[in-house]
């Protein structure tokens, strides 16, 4: 079957995104892009995961139109056979063979395929698309990880010299515990604060303080 462009449901955009989605009938396409590239943090989709999202969905359409049948998780498979670095050309021509004897337009296919910086044009180029902001909550919180992980990272590099010093007899010490307290001062009262709790109440909150 010859793909062609769809009347009705035009594309949002001459992009080559919009073009696709027009071309292959992806008309929830800009909705479903959107969404899962403004979920929240650990959730969001990457630009590079919403461009294979992209390129399957047009993989799957063109084999839908072959009348290809596929199993779950077939498509996504192809698309790795057809793009992932690590498979070898053998196995990329065999399917490229495959599909191609079971009609479908394997060159048209792969030329309509979009990149993450095609997916990142589209979002923020065409739909206006952009990234929340994290809130007040959530920067704290983050602030508060970036020092934990910190800490346990000095830690477990002061466990690791001690016990090669200890190992090479430079030094001596039975069981110990490494405890990593960062502590800021603040030069107008000399009031000391962990880090943590400094986060946590926002400021030293002395009379002095110029910034909130
Ligand atoms: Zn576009
Ligand atoms: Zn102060």
């Amino acid at each position: 079957m010859e793909a062609s462009d769809q009347p009705g449901d035009g594309p949002s955009c001459s992009c080559k995104i919009g073009r696709a989605a027009g071309r292959y009938g992806l008309t929830a396409l800009d909705d479903d892009l959107v969404r899962r590239w403004t979920r929240t943090a650990g959730d969001r989709f990457s630009t590079r995961q919403l461009a294979r999202y992209v390129n399957e969905s047009i993989l799957r359409v063109a084999m839908e139109r072959a009348d290809v049948r596929y199993r779950d998780g077939e498509v996504e498979n192809v698309y790795r056979l057809l793009t992932d670095d690590g498979v070898s050309s053998g196995t990329r021509v065999e399917t490229r063979t495959n599909l191609e004897r079971d009609g479908v337009p394997v060159e048209r296919v792969e030329s309509d395929f979009v990149s993450h910086q095609t997916v990142h044009n589209h979002l923020t180029g065409c739909l206006g698309a952009s990234l929340a902001e994290p809130s007040d909550e959530e920067r704290r919180r983050r602030g508060v990880d970036r020092l934990g992980a910190l800490r346990s990272r000095t830690a477990a590099v002061t466990s690791d010299t001690i016990d090669q010093l200890e190992r090479a007899d430079l030094l001596s010490i039975g069981e110990y515990n490494v405890l990593v307290t960062v502590s800021i001062a603040c030069e107008n009262c000399h009031g000391q604060f962990t880090a943590r709790t400094l986060l946590e109440r926002g400021g030293c909150h002395c009379d002095g303080s110029s910034e909130s």
